[in-house]
Protein backbone atom coordinates (compact mmCIF):
# COMPACT_ATOMS: atom_id res chain seq x y z
CA UNK A 1 0.00 0.00 0.00
CA UNK A 2 1.49 3.43 -0.92
CA UNK A 3 1.27 5.53 1.97
CA UNK A 4 -1.71 6.03 4.21
CA UNK A 5 -1.97 9.48 5.55
CA UNK A 6 -4.63 10.83 3.46
CA UNK A 7 -6.33 14.88 3.55
CA UNK A 8 -9.67 14.28 2.40
CA UNK A 9 -11.01 17.98 1.16
CA UNK A 10 -15.12 18.55 1.36
CA UNK A 11 -15.93 20.25 -1.48
CA UNK A 12 -19.66 21.00 -0.12
CA UNK A 13 -18.46 22.00 3.33
CA UNK A 14 -16.46 25.10 1.54
CA UNK A 15 -19.61 25.61 -0.49
CA UNK A 16 -22.07 25.38 2.38
CA UNK A 17 -19.44 27.68 4.57
CA UNK A 18 -19.58 30.54 1.48
CA UNK A 19 -23.11 30.50 1.85
CA UNK A 20 -22.82 31.33 5.28
CA UNK A 21 -20.43 33.53 5.26
CA UNK A 22 -22.59 36.18 2.35
CA UNK A 23 -25.38 35.49 4.58
CA UNK A 24 -23.83 37.17 7.35
CA UNK A 25 -21.80 39.37 5.94
CA UNK A 26 -24.83 40.77 3.61
CA UNK A 27 -25.24 43.59 2.38
CA UNK A 28 -21.33 43.51 2.40
CA UNK A 29 -19.61 41.15 -0.38
CA UNK A 30 -16.95 38.36 0.36
CA UNK A 31 -13.49 38.08 -0.89
CA UNK A 32 -12.96 34.40 -0.53
CA UNK A 33 -9.28 34.37 1.22
CA UNK A 34 -6.95 31.50 -0.99
CA UNK A 35 -3.33 32.62 -0.13
CA UNK A 36 -1.29 30.00 1.19
CA UNK A 37 -2.77 27.16 -1.03
CA UNK A 38 -6.01 27.59 0.42
CA UNK A 39 -4.69 27.39 4.03
CA UNK A 40 -3.51 24.17 3.08
CA UNK A 41 -6.70 23.05 1.13
CA UNK A 42 -5.09 23.47 -2.42
CA UNK A 43 -5.81 26.68 -4.60
CA UNK A 44 -7.16 25.45 -7.74
CA UNK A 45 -9.27 23.03 -6.00
CA UNK A 46 -10.99 25.23 -3.55
CA UNK A 47 -11.53 27.93 -6.27
CA UNK A 48 -13.08 25.42 -8.56
CA UNK A 49 -15.43 24.18 -5.87
CA UNK A 50 -16.55 28.11 -5.36
CA UNK A 51 -16.12 29.51 -8.40
CA UNK A 52 -18.66 31.72 -9.47
CA UNK A 53 -20.39 31.97 -5.43
CA UNK A 54 -17.38 33.79 -4.78
CA UNK A 55 -17.72 37.60 -5.30
CA UNK A 56 -13.95 37.88 -5.66
CA UNK A 57 -10.52 36.33 -4.20
CA UNK A 58 -8.01 37.41 -1.82
CA UNK A 59 -4.79 36.37 -2.44
CA UNK A 60 -1.10 36.98 -0.92
CA UNK A 61 0.94 37.61 -3.85
CA UNK A 62 0.54 38.00 -7.44
CA UNK A 63 1.73 34.10 -8.13
CA UNK A 64 -1.21 32.97 -6.55
CA UNK A 65 -3.36 35.16 -8.90
CA UNK A 66 -1.79 33.84 -11.77
CA UNK A 67 -2.75 30.78 -10.97
CA UNK A 68 -6.62 32.07 -10.37
CA UNK A 69 -6.35 33.35 -13.84
CA UNK A 70 -4.56 30.36 -15.51
CA UNK A 71 -7.16 28.18 -14.09
CA UNK A 72 -10.01 30.27 -15.82
CA UNK A 73 -11.31 32.45 -12.77
CA UNK A 74 -12.67 35.90 -14.11
CA UNK A 75 -13.28 37.62 -10.91
CA UNK A 76 -11.93 40.30 -8.74
CA UNK A 77 -9.07 39.01 -7.23
CA UNK A 78 -7.05 41.26 -4.87
CA UNK A 79 -3.36 40.91 -3.82
CA UNK A 80 -3.37 41.62 -0.06
CA UNK A 81 0.56 42.39 -0.49
CA UNK A 82 0.25 44.21 -3.57
CA UNK A 83 3.19 44.38 -5.89
CA UNK A 84 6.70 43.16 -5.03
CA UNK A 85 8.83 44.48 -7.40
CA UNK A 86 8.21 47.18 -10.44
CA UNK A 87 8.08 44.49 -12.96
CA UNK A 88 4.55 43.35 -11.01
CA UNK A 89 2.85 46.46 -12.23
CA UNK A 90 2.74 45.15 -16.10
CA UNK A 91 1.46 41.77 -14.74
CA UNK A 92 -1.20 43.01 -12.30
CA UNK A 93 -2.00 44.82 -15.55
CA UNK A 94 -2.13 42.20 -17.57
CA UNK A 95 -3.62 39.85 -15.57
CA UNK A 96 -6.47 42.57 -14.41
CA UNK A 97 -5.25 42.05 -10.84
CA UNK A 98 -5.97 44.48 -7.85
CA UNK A 99 -3.30 45.74 -5.64
CA UNK A 100 -3.00 46.68 -1.92
CA UNK A 101 -0.79 49.47 -1.86
CA UNK A 102 1.16 49.83 1.74
CA UNK A 103 3.73 51.73 1.22
CA UNK A 104 6.24 54.58 -0.64
CA UNK A 105 7.71 51.97 -2.69
CA UNK A 106 4.77 51.01 -4.63
CA UNK A 107 3.48 54.48 -5.37
CA UNK A 108 6.61 54.73 -7.05
CA UNK A 109 6.40 51.61 -9.19
CA UNK A 110 2.94 52.73 -9.76
CA UNK A 111 3.91 56.20 -11.31
CA UNK A 112 5.72 54.51 -13.78
CA UNK A 113 2.68 52.19 -14.99
CA UNK A 114 1.70 52.35 -18.62
CA UNK A 115 -1.75 53.36 -18.91
CA UNK A 116 -2.26 52.13 -21.91
CA UNK A 117 -2.33 48.26 -20.46
CA UNK A 118 -5.16 49.76 -18.48
CA UNK A 119 -6.26 51.33 -15.29
CA UNK A 120 -4.76 49.09 -12.06
CA UNK A 121 -7.67 48.50 -9.42
CA UNK A 122 -6.02 49.76 -6.18
CA UNK A 123 -6.43 49.68 -2.66
CA UNK A 124 -5.22 52.08 -0.41
CA UNK A 125 -4.32 49.75 3.02
CA UNK A 126 -4.55 51.97 6.31
CA UNK A 127 -2.54 51.17 9.24
CA UNK A 128 -5.13 51.29 11.96
CA UNK A 129 -2.62 50.00 15.11
CA UNK A 130 -1.50 47.06 13.77
CA UNK A 131 1.57 48.17 12.64
CA UNK A 132 2.35 45.26 10.14
CA UNK A 133 1.14 46.42 6.68
CA UNK A 134 -0.38 50.42 5.59
CA UNK A 135 0.24 53.96 5.73
CA UNK A 136 -0.32 55.73 8.59
CA UNK A 137 -3.64 57.39 9.35
CA UNK A 138 -1.76 60.74 8.88
CA UNK A 139 -0.63 60.13 5.26
CA UNK A 140 -3.96 58.45 3.77
CA UNK A 141 -5.00 62.02 2.51
CA UNK A 142 -1.95 62.79 1.32
CA UNK A 143 -1.36 59.16 -0.36
CA UNK A 144 -5.44 59.09 -1.64
CA UNK A 145 -4.65 62.71 -3.56
CA UNK A 146 -1.22 60.64 -5.22
CA UNK A 147 -2.91 57.33 -6.09
CA UNK A 148 -6.25 59.51 -7.79
CA UNK A 149 -3.76 62.03 -10.03
CA UNK A 150 -2.21 58.73 -11.55
CA UNK A 151 -2.81 57.76 -14.81
CA UNK A 152 -2.41 54.10 -14.53
CA UNK A 153 -4.81 53.61 -11.49
CA UNK A 154 -8.11 52.76 -11.86
CA UNK A 155 -10.11 56.64 -9.98
CA UNK A 156 -12.31 54.36 -7.46
CA UNK A 157 -9.97 53.78 -4.84
CA UNK A 158 -10.75 51.42 -2.41
CA UNK A 159 -9.74 51.26 1.63
CA UNK A 160 -8.59 48.48 3.30
CA UNK A 161 -7.35 47.84 6.96
CA UNK A 162 -6.21 45.02 8.92
CA UNK A 163 -7.20 44.04 12.48
CA UNK A 164 -4.91 42.30 15.45
CA UNK A 165 -7.49 41.12 17.52
CA UNK A 166 -10.93 40.84 16.18
CA UNK A 167 -11.24 37.37 17.90
CA UNK A 168 -11.36 39.04 21.09
CA UNK A 169 -15.52 39.81 21.17
CA UNK A 170 -15.89 43.19 22.60
CA UNK A 171 -12.26 44.11 23.12
CA UNK A 172 -10.41 47.62 23.05
CA UNK A 173 -7.98 47.17 20.38
CA UNK A 174 -10.85 46.40 17.60
CA UNK A 175 -13.00 48.92 19.05
CA UNK A 176 -10.31 51.60 18.52
CA UNK A 177 -8.79 50.53 15.13
CA UNK A 178 -12.50 50.80 13.31
CA UNK A 179 -12.74 54.22 15.13
CA UNK A 180 -9.22 55.16 13.62
CA UNK A 181 -9.68 53.64 10.23
CA UNK A 182 -13.19 55.71 9.85
CA UNK A 183 -11.36 58.85 10.92
CA UNK A 184 -8.62 58.39 8.68
CA UNK A 185 -10.97 57.60 5.64
CA UNK A 186 -14.63 59.49 6.39
CA UNK A 187 -13.84 62.13 3.57
CA UNK A 188 -13.32 59.71 0.93
CA UNK A 189 -15.91 57.28 -1.10
CA UNK A 190 -14.70 53.71 -2.53
CA UNK A 191 -15.71 50.84 -1.59
CA UNK A 192 -13.92 50.18 2.33
CA UNK A 193 -13.05 46.37 3.80
CA UNK A 194 -11.92 45.89 7.34
CA UNK A 195 -12.82 42.45 8.70
CA UNK A 196 -11.38 38.88 8.34
CA UNK A 197 -13.39 35.79 10.06
CA UNK A 198 -13.42 36.90 13.48
CA UNK A 199 -14.59 40.12 12.81
CA UNK A 200 -17.77 38.85 11.03
CA UNK A 201 -18.86 37.63 13.33
CA UNK A 202 -17.57 39.70 16.40
CA UNK A 203 -18.01 43.26 14.76
CA UNK A 204 -20.36 44.16 12.86
CA UNK A 205 -19.99 47.57 12.80
CA UNK A 206 -16.64 47.15 10.97
CA UNK A 207 -18.51 45.31 8.20
CA UNK A 208 -17.71 47.88 5.08
CA UNK A 209 -18.37 46.81 1.69
CA UNK A 210 -16.41 43.42 1.41
CA UNK A 211 -15.41 41.48 4.34
CA UNK A 212 -12.12 39.54 3.87
CA UNK A 213 -12.71 36.00 5.16
CA UNK A 214 -10.03 32.73 5.19
CA UNK A 215 -10.61 30.97 8.14
CA UNK A 216 -14.60 30.18 8.54
CA UNK A 217 -14.45 29.87 5.10
CA UNK A 218 -12.43 26.39 5.64
CA UNK A 219 -14.78 26.30 8.93
CA UNK A 220 -11.38 27.32 10.94
CA UNK A 221 -12.23 29.52 13.88
CA UNK A 222 -9.53 31.17 15.89
CA UNK A 223 -12.12 32.51 18.21
CA UNK A 224 -10.61 31.01 21.84
CA UNK A 225 -11.93 27.68 23.23
CA UNK A 226 -14.47 27.18 20.36
CA UNK A 227 -14.28 25.69 17.10
CA UNK A 228 -15.77 26.84 13.58
CA UNK A 229 -18.75 24.18 14.00
CA UNK A 230 -19.63 26.40 17.10
CA UNK A 231 -20.69 29.57 14.71
CA UNK A 232 -21.85 27.13 11.98
CA UNK A 233 -19.50 26.51 9.51
CA UNK A 234 -18.18 22.71 8.46
CA UNK A 235 -14.27 21.81 8.66
CA UNK A 236 -13.60 21.15 5.10
CA UNK A 237 -10.57 19.01 5.87
CA UNK A 238 -10.09 15.43 7.38
CA UNK A 239 -6.51 14.50 7.94
CA UNK A 240 -6.60 10.49 8.50
CA UNK A 241 -4.22 7.60 8.29
CA UNK A 242 -4.06 4.00 9.74
CA UNK A 243 -2.84 1.73 12.63
CA UNK A 244 0.27 0.04 11.93
CA UNK A 245 0.71 -1.68 14.98
CA UNK A 246 -0.49 -2.89 18.00
CA UNK A 247 2.35 -3.96 20.84
CA UNK A 248 1.85 -5.21 24.30
CA UNK A 249 4.40 -2.55 26.39
CA UNK A 250 5.23 -3.37 30.19
CA UNK A 251 4.49 -1.68 33.43
CA UNK A 252 7.43 0.87 33.37
CA UNK A 253 8.50 1.07 30.28
CA UNK A 254 9.22 4.43 28.11
CA UNK A 255 7.27 4.97 24.63
CA UNK A 256 9.63 6.42 22.14
CA UNK A 257 12.06 9.27 21.46
CA UNK A 258 13.49 10.54 24.89
CA UNK A 259 10.99 7.98 26.57
CA UNK A 260 8.54 10.77 27.55
CA UNK A 261 5.90 9.02 28.49
CA UNK A 262 5.89 5.68 30.77
CA UNK A 263 3.64 3.04 30.55
CA UNK A 264 1.59 2.60 33.96
CA UNK A 265 0.11 -1.31 33.58
CA UNK A 266 0.89 -3.51 30.84
CA UNK A 267 -1.09 -2.20 27.73
CA UNK A 268 -1.44 -1.97 24.14
CA UNK A 269 0.03 0.47 22.38
CA UNK A 270 -1.13 1.22 18.83
CA UNK A 271 1.31 3.19 16.00
CA UNK A 272 -0.78 5.16 13.99
CA UNK A 273 1.44 6.01 10.31
CA UNK A 274 1.69 9.75 10.41
CA UNK A 275 3.90 12.40 11.93
CA UNK A 276 5.18 15.83 11.59
CA UNK A 277 6.78 14.36 8.02
CA UNK A 278 3.13 14.85 7.36
CA UNK A 279 2.24 18.19 8.89
CA UNK A 280 0.90 16.91 12.47
CA UNK A 281 2.11 19.08 15.06
CA UNK A 282 5.80 17.59 17.10
CA UNK A 283 4.64 20.38 19.60
CA UNK A 284 1.16 17.98 20.02
CA UNK A 285 1.16 17.33 24.10
CA UNK A 286 0.83 13.90 25.47
CA UNK A 287 -3.40 13.41 26.19
CA UNK A 288 -4.00 15.28 22.61
CA UNK A 289 -6.99 13.28 20.94
CA UNK A 290 -6.49 10.97 18.08
CA UNK A 291 -9.87 8.98 16.63
CA UNK A 292 -9.68 5.54 16.76
CA UNK A 293 -12.40 3.93 15.08
CA UNK A 294 -14.60 6.41 16.77
CA UNK A 295 -13.18 6.32 19.71
CA UNK A 296 -11.01 9.30 20.92
CA UNK A 297 -7.59 8.03 22.24
CA UNK A 298 -4.78 9.79 23.99
CA UNK A 299 -1.67 10.77 22.38
CA UNK A 300 1.37 9.36 24.00
CA UNK A 301 5.12 10.14 24.24
CA UNK A 302 6.42 12.32 21.38
CA UNK A 303 5.44 12.71 17.68
CA UNK A 304 8.36 11.81 15.01
CA UNK A 305 8.98 11.90 11.88
CA UNK A 306 6.35 9.43 10.32
CA UNK A 307 4.82 8.03 13.21
CA UNK A 308 2.53 8.89 16.55
CA UNK A 309 1.78 6.54 19.43
CA UNK A 310 -1.18 5.83 21.12
CA UNK A 311 -2.49 4.62 24.53
CA UNK A 312 -5.45 1.88 22.81
CA UNK A 313 -6.41 0.70 27.10
CA UNK A 314 -9.90 1.89 26.04
CA UNK A 315 -10.25 0.12 22.48
CA UNK A 316 -9.84 -3.31 22.97
CA UNK A 317 -11.22 -4.30 19.52
CA UNK A 318 -8.43 -1.97 17.82
CA UNK A 319 -7.02 -3.78 14.51
CA UNK A 320 -3.88 -3.30 12.32
CA UNK A 321 -5.59 -1.01 9.44
CA UNK A 322 -8.24 0.34 11.56
CA UNK A 323 -8.84 4.19 10.20
CA UNK A 324 -7.26 6.84 12.82
CA UNK A 325 -8.33 10.43 12.22
CA UNK A 326 -6.25 13.35 13.45
CA UNK A 327 -8.47 16.11 12.81
CA UNK A 328 -11.90 16.72 10.86
CA UNK A 329 -15.79 17.10 11.44
CA UNK A 330 -15.82 14.45 14.30
CA UNK A 331 -12.43 15.64 16.13
CA UNK A 332 -12.05 19.83 15.61
CA UNK A 333 -8.32 20.65 14.67
CA UNK A 334 -9.02 23.65 16.91
CA UNK A 335 -8.57 20.78 19.70
CA UNK A 336 -5.37 19.19 18.72
CA UNK A 337 -3.95 22.99 17.69
CA UNK A 338 -4.89 24.13 21.87
CA UNK A 339 -2.81 20.89 22.43
CA UNK A 340 -0.06 22.23 20.55
CA UNK A 341 0.51 26.04 21.32
CA UNK A 342 -0.91 27.01 17.98
CA UNK A 343 -3.59 28.41 15.77
CA UNK A 344 -5.98 26.12 13.83
CA UNK A 345 -4.92 28.15 10.36
CA UNK A 346 -1.06 26.59 11.06
CA UNK A 347 -2.14 23.09 11.24
CA UNK A 348 -3.83 22.98 7.73
CA UNK A 349 -1.62 24.89 6.15
CA UNK A 350 1.07 22.71 7.23
CA UNK A 351 0.52 19.47 5.10
CA UNK A 352 3.28 18.89 3.17
CA UNK A 353 4.19 17.06 -0.11
CA UNK A 354 3.89 13.64 0.88
CA UNK A 355 0.32 13.87 2.33
CA UNK A 356 -1.77 12.06 -0.46
CA UNK A 357 -5.04 14.87 -1.29
CA UNK A 358 -8.70 13.47 -2.10
CA UNK A 359 -11.73 15.11 -2.64
CA UNK A 360 -15.35 14.32 -1.26
CA UNK A 361 -18.75 16.44 -2.36
CA UNK A 362 -19.81 16.15 1.11
C1 LIG B 1 -5.18 36.41 5.97
C2 LIG B 1 -5.86 37.71 5.84
C3 LIG B 1 -7.25 37.80 5.93
C4 LIG B 1 -8.13 36.61 6.28
O1 LIG B 1 -8.08 36.36 7.66
P1 LIG B 1 -8.98 35.18 8.28
O2 LIG B 1 -8.77 35.27 9.75
O3 LIG B 1 -8.42 33.90 7.74
O4 LIG B 1 -10.36 35.41 7.84
C5 LIG B 1 -7.83 39.03 5.70
N1 LIG B 1 -7.09 40.12 5.42
C6 LIG B 1 -5.74 40.08 5.35
C7 LIG B 1 -4.99 41.32 5.05
C8 LIG B 1 -5.08 38.88 5.58
O5 LIG B 1 -3.75 38.85 5.51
Amino acid sequence: MSRATVATIHLGALRHNLARLKALAAPAQVMAVVKADAYGHGLERVARALDSEADAFAVAALGDGLRLRAAGHRQRIVVLSGPDSASDIAEMQRLQLEAAIHHDVQLQWLAGADAARGRLRVWLKVDSGMHRLGFAPARVAEVHARLASMTGVDPEIGLLTHFSDSEVFGGGQTAAQVACFNRATQMFGGPRSLSNSAAVLGWPEARGDWVRTGGLLYGLSVVEGSSGEDFGFRPAMTLSTRLIAINRIGKGERIGYNGTWTCPEDMPIGVAAVGYGDGYPRSAAAGTPVLVGDRRVPLIGRVSMDLITLDLRSVPGAKIGDRVVLWGPELPVEIIAAQSATISYDLTCGMTRRVLFVEDEH
